[in-house]
């Protein structure tokens, strides 16, 4: 099968979770954890079939579907299908993305629950990240996030801090005008690496990621760490 169904009760906060990740991804970030999906899979109706049998077994077991990958909007017609099936039984569904695709997030926006966006640099400095990128990225996402935040989808938006990748300039410098319901910064994790060499790069110390996030200068209500030591944890909170 090329959709990797896994069950979680981790990628939508709350709930337990049929994740279904995608193949394919138009992004080449250095420490992506998931290199096995880079290849740009085709979608066939057998694959369709078999995620519409994993969800129909597993009903009463599942409280959502989370589509990701990869970058799912790649097979935004295929991905139709799993939202149709969802919402005809009440499932939540959430849409993990790159940001990088607002005409395919308008398509299916009226049906989505929760949007967890990847702002993986400050918007003009994705060559610290990826080495393929479109070029007009800071106009693809700020579509992608008006849209979201027009129509009242929840939107979570994350940045893995990787050492000598990023410094803390960047997540200040990314976050001060960003709208978002949100924000989660996740510790860089070594253990599988796109680019082979960042596995000798240390995981970042959660106090200094915690110190990053209390001295951001931006209005998003909700500021969260992502931590191998300590899990999700709430920094700031407004009322
Ligand atoms: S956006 Fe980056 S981290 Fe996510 S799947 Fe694509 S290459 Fe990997």
């Amino acid at each position: 099968m090329n959709i990797q169904p896994t069950y979680s009760s981790l990628d939508y906060p709350g709930k337990m979770a049929l994740v279904l990740f995608t193949p394919g991804c138009n992004l080449r970030c250095k420490y992506c954890h998931n290199p096995q999906l880079l290849k740009n899979q085709e979608l066939t109706k057998w694959d369709i079939e078999e995620i519409e049998e994993e969800v129909e077994n597993n009903m009463d077991f599942i409280d959502a579907i989370v589509l990701s990958g990869g970058e799912p909007l790649l097979h935004v017609d295929v991905i139709k299908n799993f939202i149709k099936q969802a919402k005809q039984n009440d499932l939540l569904v959430k849409l993990d993305t790159n940001g990088l695709h607002p005409e395919e997030t308008k398509e299916i926006l009226k049906d989505l629950d929760y949007v967890a966006m990847d702002i993986k640099a400050p918007l003009n400095k994705y060559y610290k990240i990826s080495d393929m990128y479109p070029n007009n990225v800071e106009e693809l996402i700020t579509e992608t996030i008006d849209i979201i935040m027009d129509n009242n989808v929840y939107l979570e938006c994350r940045t893995t801090y990787v050492p000598k990748l990023l410094d803390p300039e960047d997540i200040n410098e990314l976050t001060r005008n960003l709208r978002c319901d949100r924000y989660t910064l996740q510790q860089f994790r070594n253990r599988v690496t796109l680019d082979a060499s960042l596995s000798t790069y240390e995981e970042p110390n959660p106090e200094f990621l915690r110190e990053i996030l209390e001295n951001l200068e931006c209005q998003i209500p909700e500021i969260r760490l992502k931590s191998r030591q300590f899990g999700n944890q709430l920094i700031k909170k407004s009322n």
